[in-house]
């Protein structure tokens, strides 16, 4: 466990699927993680982190942000309309677009600030009734929807059900990403990140593996 030890597991996944690394984007997810595991995970020179709540982020990154030039801070948990404009102000990256409504706010928002984080489209592959996401069956007119309102869609996001095989979702939504003509694919945990970038991943978020165990209070 720890940052070099899931580096080298990427490369070696890269090397067994014949990918470049390089093209691998490896999110820390430090959702509930203490400050010092996170700094110390900055301090060996990590820059990419992600986050599931506007109210966390808001807490932890603007310090370490300044503390840490170059530091990206990717939103992948959900996203209410309430809070979306503080969401777009904080994020780099938002990998939970999936309602028009927030399409739609986003839209309106990225008028107002000037600017608009990269956005992801979650897909509820699993069609779990408790889980956030677009359906697939809904998703090529939800990706037009966004593409009308000029948003910066750059690719899917899934979260596999717990209890199925997280591969046969990964391949499901690279190909719901190739007929919609994106190459971003947010995909891949701590248990399964190795499968997903053998499914084409280009962006693993991965919490636990990095940081150790969250302790929830
Ligand atoms: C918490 C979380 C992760 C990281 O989970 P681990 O199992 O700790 O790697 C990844 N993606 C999302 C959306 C999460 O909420």
């Amino acid at each position: 466990m720890g940052l070099s030890d899931i580096r080298s597991r990427l490369e070696a996944a890269c090397t067994a699927a014949g990918r470049d690394p390089a093209e691998i984007t490896l999110i820390a997810i430090s959702k509930v993680q203490p400050n010092d595991r996170v700094e110390a995970v900055l301090e060996a020179g990590h820059r990419v982190f992600g986050e599931n709540t506007v109210q966390e982020a808001e807490s932890k990154w603007p310090d370490f942000r300044a503390r840490f030039p170059g530091t990206e801070v990717h939103l992948v948990g959900p996203l209410q309309s309430n809070k979306a404009r503080r969401a777009m102000e904080l994020f780099d990256t938002i990998h939970s677009v999936d309602r028009p409504k927030i399409a739609r706010a986003i839209a309106r928002l990225t008028d107002e600030i000037g600017r608009c984080p990269d956005l992801f489209i979650q897909v509820n592959t699993g069609e779990e009734a408790q889980k956030a996401g677009v359906l697939p069956s809904d998703t090529d007119a939800f990706v037009a929807e966004c593409r009308d309102l000029n948003l910066p869609v750059r690719g899917l996001m899934c979260i596999p059900p717990a209890e199925e095989t997280p591969s046969l979702h990964f391949a499901l939504l690279r190909k719901i990403a190739e007929r919609n003509g994106l190459t971003g694919l947010s995909m891949g945990m701590s248990a399964d990140f190795e499968e997903a970038i053998a499914q084409g991943a280009t962006h693993v978020r991965v919490g636990s593996a990095i940081f150790g165990d969250r302790v929830y209070s």
